[in-house]
C-alpha cells in the first residue's frame, strides 16, 4: 500500500518534504482489530509536533495520522461490533490499559499506558489502517468522509476543551487562535450556548474574517484590547504569549483552558511578563486538555451530527501531506486541512 512514512524528526521549516511516499506493508486484523480502507485522513498540528520532536513518535519510521475515515474491508477474530463496508472513524486514542485508576474512573485520557494513533501506532496517512474495533466508531450518515474526518481530532478535543471551561450559557468565552478546533468550538458554542458572546483572537485577517461569518461577536490581532472581562478563553495557539494576554482578559474566576499538546519555546521568555493581580489572582484558573476518551468521541459525533456541524474542509491528496503540513505551520488556514486518500 502507498503511505506518507515518517523516517525522520526535523525542522519543518528547514526540511519541508520530511514525510516521504513510501509503498509500505499492507497491514493483518489481528485479534479484536477491523482492517480499514482509508478514505480521509485530517491533518492536525499535532503531526508536526512529532516531526518537530516536541511529542517524538517512540520509533520511526511511524505513518502519522489520527482523524481517519475509512471502510472496514477485513475483520480480525472476535469483531462483533462492525462488519465489512461499515464506515468508521479512528481518533487520537489508540488504546489505553483499562484497569489504572485514571482508566476506571472515566478518564482514559490520562492513563499512563495511553497510546495514541499516529504516534505509537500507525496512523491514516496510508491506504490501510488497523485498529482494535473497541477504539473505533460509526461515522454518522450525515456526514461526507472528508466532513467526518476533522471532527475526530480537531471536533473532539474542542469538545472535551469547551467541557472543561465550564460555561454556563450567556457567560462571555474567547478563543485564542482559530485553526481547525477554533472553527469547530465557535460551531458548537453556538449551538450549546444560544445567548454567549464568543470573542476569537486570531492573527491573520483572513481567520478573523472566517470567525465573524461564523458568528463572533468580535475579532482582532492577539495583544489587542477586548472591551470586556471573558468568563473562560480556550487557547488553540502553539505559542506562549496568547496565554498571557488570555489571562489578562480574563474576568475574576474565569478559566483558562490550553488545548496544545506541547507549546514551541520560541516567545517563551513573554511568561516573565505574568503579573501575579494582573494575571492570576482572584481566583483565575489555567487547565490543559491531554488527549481525549472514546466518550468524548462519542459523544461529540452525536452532537456534530444532531446540529449538523459541518466543518470547512480543504483537501489535499495523500501525496501532497508535506503541503498541507506546511500550510498550517505556515498559517494558511480557513477550516481544517484533509487528506483524501480514496
Ligand atoms: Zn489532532
Ligand atoms: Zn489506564
Amino acid at each position: 500500500m502507498k503511505a506518507m512514512v515518517m523516517t525522520r524528526v526535523c525542522d519543518l521549516r528547514k526540511d519541508r518534504n520530511p514525510l516521504e511516499l513510501r509503498e509500505a506493508p499492507k497491514p493483518e486484523p489481528r485479534k479484536g482489530e477491523v482492517l480499514l480502507k482509508v478514505l480521509a485522513c485530517g491533518v492536525c498540528h499535532t503531526e508536526i509536533d512529532e516531526i518537530e520532536g516536541r511529542t517524538p513518535p517512540p520509533g520511526l519510521p511511524v505513518i502519522l495520522g489520527h482523524q481517519v475515515v475509512g471502510r472496514v474491508e477485513d475483520t480480525g477474530v472476535g469483531v462483533d461490533r462492525f462488519k465489512k463496508e461499515d464506515r468508521v472513524g479512528v481518533a487520537w486514542i489508540n488504546s489505553a490499559c483499562g484497569s489504572c485508576p485514571f482508566c476506571l474512573s472515566g478518564r482514559e485520557n490520562l492513563c499512563p499506558d495511553f497510546q495514541a494513533t499516529g504516534r505509537d501506532a500507525d496512523g491514516g496517512y496510508a491506504e490501510y489502517l488497523t485498529v482494535s474495533q473497541d477504539f473505533a466508531y460509526t461515522i454518522p450518515e450525515v456526514f461526507t468522509d472528508v466532513e467526518a474526518a476533522p471532527l475526530l481530532c480537531a471536533g473532539a478535543i474542542g469538545y472535551r476543551s469547551l467541557n472543561l471551561t465550564g460555561l454556563r450559557d450567556g457567560q462571555r468565552l474567547g478563543l485564542t487562535g482559530f485553526g481547525a478546533s477554533g472553527h469547530l468550538v465557535l460551531l458548537m458554542a453556538r449551538h450549546k450556548f444560544p445567548k454567549t458572546r464568543v470573542y476569537v483572537f486570531a492573527r491573520s485577517g483572513k481567520e478573523q474574517q472566517f470567525a465573524r461569518e461564523l458568528g463572533a461577536v468580535w475579532t482582532g490581532a492577539p495583544d489587542d484590547k477586548l472591551p470586556e472581562k471573558l468568563d473562560a478563553v480556550i487557547d488553540t495557539t502553539p505559542v506562549w504569549k496568547p496565554m498571557v494576554e488570555a489571562l489578562h482578559n480574563l474576568d475574576a474566576g474565569g478559566r483558562l483552558v490550553v488545548n496544545a499538546i506541547r507549546k514551541e519555546n520560541s516567545d517563551q521568555d513573554c511568561l516573565l511578563n505574568l503579573d501575579y493581580p494582573t494575571h492570576l489572582w482572584m481566583e483565575k484558573e489555567i487547565k490543559s486538555v491531554a488527549n481525549v476518551t472514546r466518550r468524548d468521541v462519542a459523544e461529540f459525533l452525536k452532537l456534530a451530527a444532531e446540529i449538523p456541524i459541518r466543518p470547512q474542509v480543504e483537501l489535499y491528496p495523500l501525496g501532497e501531506a508535506n503541503r498541507a503540513l506546511l500550510d498550517i505551520k505556515e498559517r494558511r488556514i480557513r477550516g481544517a486541512k484533509v487528506l483524501r486518500v480514496s
